[in-house]
C-alpha cells in the first residue's frame, strides 16, 4: 500500500472526514485490521483564510507549496489537498513535487460522467462558483456548469466560514440551502456538486430529485484508488 499524503486543516472538520472515510474504505477493501497509511499536515486556516480575503494567492500557493514538499520528504507517494478552493494554487504544489496530485475537480468530473450527467450545479465558496479555477476544470471536460445567483452564491459562502469551518450546523443553514440546490435543479441541474469539503456535513444525507456529488468522499476515494493502485 502506498502512503497518502494530506494536507489539511481547511478546515480540519472536513479534513477529520477525509481521515476516516479513508481509514474505513481501505479497511472494507483489505479486512482484517487494514487502515491506510497517512501523513497529515494540518494548518491553522486563519493564516490562510486571510490570504483569501486579500486575495493574496501568491502567498497562499507559496505557504501550501512549502507544506507540500514537506508532505513529500516524509515519505507520502501522492498529495491530496482536502479543500476545493485551495485548488486554485495547485500549480504551485504540482509544479515543486515529484509525486501525483490527487485533483479534487477531476476526481469529481469522472464521478459526474459516469453518471453521463451534462449539467451540473456547483456550490462551494465565493471562490470556487465566481471565479474560473475550478468551473473551467470541469468545464474542459465537457461539463456545463451552473451556479447559483449572487445572493444565493453570499449565503452559500458565509455559511461556510462562519458555521461549517466551525463545526456548526444548523437547521435553519440547511432550509436555505435546500432551497438553493432546488433552485439550481429548476435552473436544470442534473446534479449538484458539494463543492466545498464542509457541505456533505450540512445536506450531504438529504434526498433531491438528482444526485449529489459530494467532493469529500470522491476525493477522498480516489486517494484510496491510488494508494491501492
Ligand atoms: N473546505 C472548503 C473548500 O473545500 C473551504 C475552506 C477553504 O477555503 O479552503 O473549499
Amino acid at each position: 500500500m502506498k502512503t497518502i499524503g494530506l494536507l489539511g486543516g481547511m478546515s480540519w472538520e472536513s479534513t477529520d472526514l477525509y481521515y476516516q472515510q479513508i481509514n474505513k474504505m481501505v479497511q472494507k477493501k483489505l479486512g482484517k485490521l487494514h487502515f491506510a497509511k497517512v501523513i497529515l499536515i494540518s494548518v491553522d486556516f486563519a493564516e490562510i483564510e486571510e490570504l483569501q480575503r486579500k486575495g493574496l494567492w501568491e502567498d497562499a500557493g507559496i505557504y501550501l507549496r512549502d507544506q507540500a514538499i514537506q508532505l513529500e520528504k516524509a515519505g507520502a507517494d501522492g498529495i491530496v489537498l482536502c479543500t476545493n478552493t485551495m485548488h486554485k494554487v495547485a500549480t504551485y504544489i504540482e509544479e515543486s513535487t515529484n509525486i501525483p496530485f490527487i485533483h479534487i475537480a477531476d476526481a469529481t468530473a469522472m464521478e459526474i460522467m459516469s453518471q453521463k450527467i451534462t449539467k451540473i450545479g456547483l456550490l462551494g465558496t465565493a471562490f470556487t462558483m465566481e471565479q474560473d479555477f475550478y468551473k473551467s476544470r470541469l468545464e474542459e471536460k465537457g461539463l456545463k456548469v451552473i451556479t447559483p445567483n449572487k445572493a444565493s452564491r453570499k449565503i452559500v459562502h458565509d455559511i461556510i466560514y462562519n458555521e461549517l469551518c466551525l463545526g456548526m450546523i444548523s437547521e435553519a443553514s440547511q432550509k436555505k440551502y435546500i432551497h438553493i440546490v432546488e433552485e439550481l435543479i429548476s435552473s436544470g441541474a442534473e446534479g449538484i456538486i458539494l463543492g466545498c469539503t464542509e457541505i456533505c456535513m450540512l445536506i450531504g444525507d438529504l434526498k433531491f430529485s438528482v444526485p449529489l456529488f459530494d467532493t469529500t468522499s470522491i476525493h477522498a476515494q480516489a486517494a484510496v484508488d491510488f494508494v491501492l493502485s
